[in-house]
């Protein structure tokens, strides 16, 4: 759990916010795990921009390869 987070949720102040995938059409995002706001991209997190809700499907946790080949994996916070 909250392997792939990338910042504390600037909406919600109550969780992380990870990147997870669209299952259906399997592009990848950034979701709070507890208040559900979303970002096209881990760069409009750190930015507190761009806050979508609903946006997309049900999710899954990507594989980290997916996230690496996005140039995301800098953003993914270490324990
Ligand atoms: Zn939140």
């Amino acid at each position: 759990m909250y392997e792939n987070k990338v910042k504390w949720c600037p909406i919600c102040n109550q969780g992380w916010v990870e990147i997870v995938k669209d299952i259906s059409t399997g592009t990848l995002f950034c979701c709070c795990s507890e208040c559900e706001s979303e970002w096209n991209t881990p760069f409009n997190v750190e930015k507190n921009t761009c806050n979508l809700k609903n946006n997309f499907g049900f999710i899954e946790d990507p594989d980290y390869d997916e996230i690496e080949k996005l140039g995301w994996d800098k953003y993914i916070l270490r324990a």
